[in-house]
């Protein structure tokens, strides 16, 4: 039974599908003006996990994201800039240069974060037609109004607008200030904005009230509709959201429609950074790139991400990310090692049966090992697993199934803790049975090839200094018989 908090209600709610098993999960995707920043990625990997916790539970999924590459103005509501358009100026580049350069980007960093490719993508500037046709239905009915700079939804037309937000419309009216120009009301929003100038801008399109561009909420309603139906079960975006986007969303949707938008809204919470939110305007402090070239793989970033629940706040700072570089480090050596006792237990195994002596009950033998081993292959720990099951579906509780990792690979006692790891690592993302390769750092190399020297020379008391030498830098050297192997500690 999964569990999901529901920003509508405020309440953990029992999901309940609209179709038997059909979902629709729409989210909220990137304005293509900048470089990801690691806040909008914390966005996605909380989409992804959902994702992944809708597909463990046997749902399919189709899964659409949007791509704002027109019409998010810089105030994020109806007056200044289009920030594609500004990008676009600075960098002296048409607009769909730099809309494509940035989304290539965007998805460069999913594959790094393992982020599950949505099934669709769409550009707001592919569905103009479908924003007009929304437009216009609105206006048919009665929801829009014109003024100098575009066309406006009238918000006061709705009973319960901002009821996604509980805006308090008396509040509102009497709190902080707004440009008006000549909106009606201070919650108003542009549906269509006119060109200031023709052809000044560089994406500008025809439509029924003027040239000019969509607003930013519209393209979510009609690509929403055109790929998930007029209802659909999931909508989710970061909490920045929930307030205007959101809520203009809701208005527009189900003035059109007269039916529910949305059954679940979702909202991640936001990564800060000395407790303010960290946002592109005001430089992003890191991209996943930069986290790279400082020494983080891109999966020490996933692993800090499930440290904390989606809908807490997680304040970012490099000593908390050192912190999950270790335990990452750490989990997968653990996790390393349990697989190679795996392969070790086999090799003694099937050596032992090899033996003269076992000749005799070799048949029987071969059987009950073939038997065992495949029994260790597909057998999970149901005990933590159902832990770990019970965790995921209480709203996406990533912190407690983390703890469930940790407590099973250090259980003696647990079964088939591969096949539960990879399991587990179906949700998490975190590649944590992928054969890892070490890249040996040169002062550690120089240092092998004198302890071999010394081995050769049978110099063991120097052979075992500089074994000492390199634990100190973090490493163990296991003689083999292929030769000295390298783990890290
Ligand atoms: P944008 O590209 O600005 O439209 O944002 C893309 C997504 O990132 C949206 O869902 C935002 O809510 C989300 N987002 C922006 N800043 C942060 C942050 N600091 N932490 C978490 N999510 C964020
Ligand atoms: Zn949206």
């Amino acid at each position: 039974m999964l569990r999901l908090y529901n920003t509508l209600t405020r309440k953990k709610e029992i999901f309940k599908p609209i179709e038997k098993n059909k979902i629709g999960v729409y989210t909220c995707g990137p304005t293509v003006y900048s470089y990801p920043h690691i806040g909008n990625l914390r966005s996605y990997i909380f989409s992804d996990i959902l994702k992944r916790v809708l597909l463990y539970n046997g749902y399919k999924v189709k899964h659409v994201m949007n791509v704002t590459d027109v019409g998010h103005l810089i105030s994020d509501a109806d007056i200044g800039e289009d920030k594609i358009e500004k990008a676009a100026e600075k960098e002296g580049k048409k607009a769909g240069e730099i809309a494509n350069y940035y989304l290539k980007i965007f998805k460069d960093d999913f594959k790094k974060l393992n982020i599950l490719s949505p099934d669709i993508w769409c550009k707001a500037t592919e569905h103009i037609k479908e924003q007009i046709e929304l437009i216009k239905i609105l206006e048919k009915k009665g929801f829009t109004y014109k003024t100098d700079d575009g066309v406006y939804f009238d918000t006061s037309k709705l009973k319960d607008y901002g009821k996604l937000a509980r805006l308090k419309i008396e509040d509102l009216k009497a709190g902080k200030r707004v440009d008006m120009r000549d909106k009606k009301n201070k919650t108003d929003f542009a549906l269509w904005k006119f060109s200031e100038e023709p052809r000044k801008r560089q994406q500008e399109w025809q439509s029924p009230w003027g040239v000019g561009f969509p607003g930013w909420h519209i393209e979510c309603s009609a690509m929403s509709m055109k790929y998930l139906g007029e209802h659909i079960d999931i909508h989710t975006g970061g909490e920045d959201h929930i307030s205007v986007h959101h809520t203009n969303e809701i208005a527009q949707s189900e003035a059109a429609t007269g039916k529910k938008f949305v059954n679940y809204w979702l909202h991640g919470a936001f990564l800060t950074f000395k407790g303010k939110k960290i946002s592109k305007s005001k430089g992003g402090l890191y991209t996943i790139s930069k986290l790279e070239e400082k020494g983080f793989e891109p999966l020490v970033y996933r692993y800090l991400i499930l440290t904390a629940h989606y809908r807490k706040q997680l304040d970012f700072n490099l000593d908390n990310l050192e912190n999950a570089k270790n335990s990452y480090q750490r989990l997968k050596n653990i996790i390393s090692k349990i697989k190679d006792d795996k392969e070790n237990q086999r090799l003694q195994e099937s050596k032992i049966l090899d033996s003269p002596e076992n000749s005799k009950s070799r048949e029987f033998s071969r059987f009950s090992v073939s038997k065992i081993s495949k029994r260790q292959e597909e057998i999970s720990d149901k005990k933590y697993l159902e832990e770990f099951e019970k965790a995921i579906n209480d709203d996406l509780d990533m912190t407690s199934a983390l703890a469930v990792l940790w407590n099973l690979i250090r259980d003696k006692k647990a079964e088939g803790k591969i096949n539960t790891i990879k399991k587990i690592d179906e949700i998490f993302g975190l590649d944590l049975l992928k054969k890892e390769k070490i890249k040996i750092p040169e002062k550690i190399k120089g240092l092998i090839v004198k302890r071999e020297k010394a081995r050769k020379e049978k110099d063991w008391g120097m052979a075992d200094e500089i074994r000492e030498k390199i634990k100190k830098l973090g490493y163990l050297i296991n003689d083999t018989k292929e030769g000295a192997k390298l783990e890290r500690i």
